[in-house]
């Protein structure tokens, strides 16, 4: 079975080809499908929660907390002594091995809510064939929840974008790379307006490093500073070291570049945003207009990573318009999962021009790779009405990114006195705490006995000639 070329995304094996095919055969779904399908074919949550048991458990249920397949479904109504007919709770499995009783959604982003699979299936849609997101206002409207719970619903999409599981560097071949500031523009008002507010770099903006492989797939790093140290730390973790690296001319990223395969540099301050260079070293040969790059020669320029800081910034100007720094990493994980699994294809015109089209990984494929990924990503509300993530299921999974920074930001402000809630702080020294007593209780009047309704008065009898001559 051979899916037609744009269908077959980058790095999928002929394995996940065939599967891919046949999860769409058994939900009736087209290869790219759309929004009007997806409502069609999902009419009941039990099909629903069979879509996400087949994308979350690829060969099969296994137990969530000890990871044994030896799991039952419970699906018969059991009689109660009182004779009273008791029907399992939908999609319960139990553990043959340890007892726990699970559903496809325990310890996945999905935990811990009630909201309707259905829900699910459309706010994945939506944020994964969107360009550069959607806003939880917008979301909100499509699915018709209301804007808090859509903000969680996007950001438990979000849990299961980022590459916390990529232990090791990644990226490889030529890999550009470029820094960015993230934030908008200096303010110019009052006291400020006679002030230096500079743009760019000698900005307090949060820097976001952009790492972007010729083959497609882009990966980003949030740094405090913009030092050859601090730039090396976020770029070795992703970068392979024998990739050959294409910056700009950036002083710290040249030093940077010294410990990989290879490094070219474009001079922008001389307006040179591309130029051919021969992998040998040796001066490049006179070139005519738009002559084919020969095999010892490469092209020197960090066009695709401007496009992802260009593609960065749309999406904070025009749909979130403010990234803050405590989620900025999560948004960088959606723009780089959005802008690597799309791909370009050349289509042909009612009126015979070719143009180019930018387009999303058909919407299953996607869920493919994230849903397995599903379990251990956990995410819920805290109980000051942010977010709070859950510690790793395992010793040794790796922790969500942004469990990392929430416990940091707690002990920095803890340090101050005013970080954890109240009951996880201890009291100062000679201090007891006391419980304050509730005040007087304030009894409810008791409201008074309803009144029965007055008749309502019979409809006037009107002739057809007063009816005429009401008009
Ligand atoms: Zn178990």
């Amino acid at each position: 079975m051979r899916l037609p070329v744009e269908c077959r995304p980058r790095g999928r094996s002929a394995v996940g080809n065939e599967r891919f095919y046949k999860i769409c055969q058994d939900f009736d779904l087209s290869i790219h499908t759309d929004a009007d399908e997806l409502t069609a074919r999902f009419t009941d949550e039990a099909q629903a929660r069979t879509f996400f048991e087949t994308l979350v458990w690829p060969d099969g249920p296994f137990c969530p907390h000890c990871k044994s397949v030896k799991v039952y479904r419970f699906n018969s109504v059991k009689t109660t002594r009182s004779g009273e007919a008791r029907a399992p709770r939908v999609g319960l499995f139990e553990c043959g091995n340890c007892a726990a009783q699970f559903t496809v959604k325990t310890f996945t982003p999905l935990h811990g809510t009630k909201l309707p699979l259905l829900k699910w299936i459309k706010a994945l849609f939506y944020l994964l064939s969107s360009s550069k997101g959607v806003s939880s206002v917008v979301l909100a409207r499509h699915l018709g929840v209301t804007q808090p719970t859509a903000w969680k619903m996007a950001h438990a999409v979000r849990e299961l974008l980022d590459y916390r599981h990529e232990s090791e560097p990644v990226l490889d071949g030529e890999v550009e790379i470029d820094t960015k500031r993230i934030g908008g523009e200096p303010r110019k008002d009052g006291y400020t307006k006679y002030v230096w507010n500079p743009r760019g770099k000698g900005s307090d903006k949060a820097i976001v490093v952009i790492m972007n492989a010729r083959e497609g797939r882009v990966r980003t790093g949030v740094v405090s500073g913009e030092s050859a140290a601090e730039l090396a730390s976020v770029i070795k973790a992703v970068v392979k070291p024998d990739a050959h690296l294409m910056t700009d001319g950036d002083k710290a990223l040249a030093v940077v570049g010294r410990d990989f395969g290879g490094h070219s540099s474009v001079n922008h301050g001389a307006e040179e945003y591309a130029r051919v260079e021969r992998k040998d070293g040796k001066r490049p040969r006179k070139r005519r207009r738009n002559a084919e790059l020969r095999d010892d020669e490469r092209n020197v320029h960090v066009n695709h990573a401007e496009g992802f800081a260009g593609l960065l910034e749309r999406s904070r100007f025009g749909v979130y318009h403010r990234f803050s720094r405590v989620h900025l990493s999560r948004y960088l994980d959606e723009a780089a999962w959005l802008w690597s699994s799309a791909s370009s294809r050349t289509m042909t015109t009612t009126d015979g021009h070719s143009q180019g089209e930018v387009q999303a990984e058909p919407f299953v494929f996607q869920l493919m790779t994230l849903m397995p990924r599903a379990l251990g990503r956990q995410i819920r509300w805290s109980a000051k009405g942010g977010l709070f993530w859950p510690p790793p299921l395992q010793d040794g999974d790796p922790p969500a990114p942004s469990r990392v920074l929430m416990l940091a930001r707690a002990e920095e402000k803890d340090s101050k006195g005013h970080g954890l809630p109240r009951k996880y702080r201890e009291a100062p020294k000679g201090t007891r705490r006391t419980r304050s007593l509730p005040g007087p209780v304030r009894l409810r009047a008791t409201s008074p006995p309803l009144r029965p309704l007055r008749p309502a008065p019979p409809p006037p009898d009107y002739t057809d000639e007063e009816i005429d001559g009401l008009y």
